[in-house]
């Protein structure tokens, strides 16, 4: 919506350091939700924000926060340096982008106001050294701020002014919500507070009323996902439930699929089979369980990372078992298609359950017309070959193989485990018996699954694809080659529609 009427951000009330800043990052005027919510922000309000990134929410809270700031500075008594806005993130990597944006703003003014952000991979040392110089801004996970709130290395009880909470409804996916609630115990009773959030749940209505008074909601009438520029969303009708893994093993095993992809399932068993499914095939998968205690999932995230689960750099996001609700899916989606990446959706979807998918696609395209979810009809009978393999593999996920993939990985969580620690060091005993139960065979790994012998591949696809494997390096001529003749794999599986292309980051 283009409209002449729009607030620039020269008409803000900005500080001109803060306006120069904003010019040299190019932005011409403000972003929907900025146009809406500094304003208000500046006039002291609460703000609820459902606001996805993407949408310039950070400078939105960023602006107004670096505004009053300056203001507190430039006029009245001098005032004693402190730490006057706490900015809670549920990533490492979204609180060095959030650092890093409320820097670039703050450029002409870095004398005075400066930003630490507590989550960086610095020790715990080096933070409180940075903590101990009282910066006005400090960034960082529920779980690092209570920990230095807990140590005393950070203090907001006197001095804190505005809070922000960042992708609210992440944080408590995240498991982060017994901290924040914790966290809350430390900071003043009057503060000014921001509430971001992608989607609107039950747990961010719960946080809106203990740190929000009288808040203005902003639901802004802009799209809860990104345009089909940036994000493909596609339906594979299924036949049967073994189609559904037959399909996801062609697509991971041919790299039709490439990049980072989170698979959702409906329950943690599920989540357990599929990964003991696609190990067979040599198919690196991990769980995230949100049964495991708060700081391990913490970390697990953090693992998760480490082992290549970069929540930021998601190419696809499958939906293996249909969302249960149209808001599952627009929080799933959300997953992927961030800051400005590409993405790919892909739902798979079993014949009885095309009603609940009609659902789905009817809050999607609200007042849009045309469909949301692109038809892909993959030729199954080209991957048949792979039908015998698929079964095998799904027969050997038993009961109990799943049981004791559970327990191992709890077991593992214990023995990791920061609160246990002490507890071990005094009972050793159960530190052996732990130890000593441990290596249990949760999954029987076939190595030549691995493999994907050419006979297998669809005949349209031979030469196009190839098989997920490790690569050998190739020369840079030869790459030129192969990058030109496998744009688009994917051509030759006819669809209604667009074209489904592999994700954009090649691996
Ligand atoms: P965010 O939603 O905060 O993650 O921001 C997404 C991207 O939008 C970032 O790369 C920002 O640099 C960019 N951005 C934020 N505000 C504006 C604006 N007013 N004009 C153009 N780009 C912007």
């Amino acid at each position: 919506m283009e409209d002449s009427e729009a607030l620039g951000f020269e008409h803000m009330g900005l500080d001109p350091r803060l306006l120069q800043a904003v010019t040299d990052l190019g932005w011409s005027r403000p972003t929907l939700i900025q146009e809406k919510a500094i304003p208000l922000a500046l006039e002291g309000k609460d703000l609820l924000a459902r606001a996805r990134t993407g949408s310039g929410k950070t400078a939105a809270y960023a602006i107004p926060m670096l505004q009053l700031l300056l203001h507190r500075k430039a006029t009245g008594p001098v005032v004693e340096q402190a730490v006057r806005g706490l900015v809670l993130v549920p990533t490492k990597e979204l609180a060095r982008q959030a650092q890093s944006m409320i820097q670039q703003l703050a450029t002409y003014c870095a004398r005075d106001v400066r930003v630490a952000n507590v989550s960086a991979a610095e020790d715990s040392v080096s933070q409180r050294a940075v903590l101990m110089e009282k910066p006005d801004v400090v960034v960082g996970t529920p779980s690092r701020i209570l920990s230095h709130l807990q140590q005393d290395s950070l203090k907001l009880r006197d001095s804190l002014e505005l809070l922000v909470v960042d992708e609210a409804d992440l944080l408590f996916s995240f498991g982060f919500e017994e901290e924040l609630k914790s966290l809350l115990c430390h900071l003043p009773r009057i503060y000014q507070a921001f509430l971001m959030s992608a989607t609107f749940n039950e747990d961010v209505q719960a946080l809106k009323e203990l740190i929000l008074h009288n808040p203005v909601t902003l639901k802004l009438q802009e799209s809860q996902l990104p345009g089909p520029d940036q994000l493909q969303q596609f339906q594979v009708i299924c036949e049967t439930e073994e189609d559904k893994f037959l399909l996801l093993y062609a697509l991971l095993k041919l790299s039709l699929i490439r990049g980072k992809s989170l698979l959702f399932v409906n329950t943690l068993e599920r989540s357990y089979r599929l990964r003991l499914f696609l190990e067979q095939f040599s198919i690196p998968t991990c769980v995230l369980n949100g049964e495991l205690p708060l700081r391990s999932r913490a970390s697990d995230l953090e693992a998760g990372v480490a082992r290549g689960i970069d929540f930021h750099h998601v190419s696809a996001v499958l939906n293996f078992d249909l969302p249960p609700t149209p808001e599952a899916y627009i929080h799933r989606a959300g997953r992927t298609a961030r800051a400005n990446n590409p993405g790919i959706v892909l739902t798979f979807v079993l014949p009885t359950e095309q009603f609940h998918l009609g659902k789905i696609e009817e809050l999607l395209s609200g007042e849009n017309r045309g469909p949301i979810l692109l038809p892909y009809q993959f030729r199954m009978e080209e991957i048949e070959g792979f039908r015998y393999r698929c079964r095998d593999a799904m027969r050997s996920v038993t009961k109990q193989a799943i049981r004791e993939a559970r327990l191992k990985e709890i077991k593992e969580e214990l023995l990791h485990s920061e609160k246990l620690k002490t507890y071990f060091e005094d009972n050793p005993r159960d530190l052996q018996l732990l130890r000593h139960d441990l290596p249990l065979h949760p999954a029987v790994v076939k190595p030549h699954l691995g493999h994907v012998p050419d006979y297998l591949v669809p005949p349209a696809l031979r030469g196009l694809v190839r098989p997920h494997k490790k690569r050998k390096k190739l020369s840079s001529s030869c790459r030129k080659a192969k990058r030109a003749k496998s744009q688009n794999p994917l051509r030759s599986f006819k669809h209604k529609g667009k074209k489904f292309r592999p994700t954009a980051k090649p691996s």
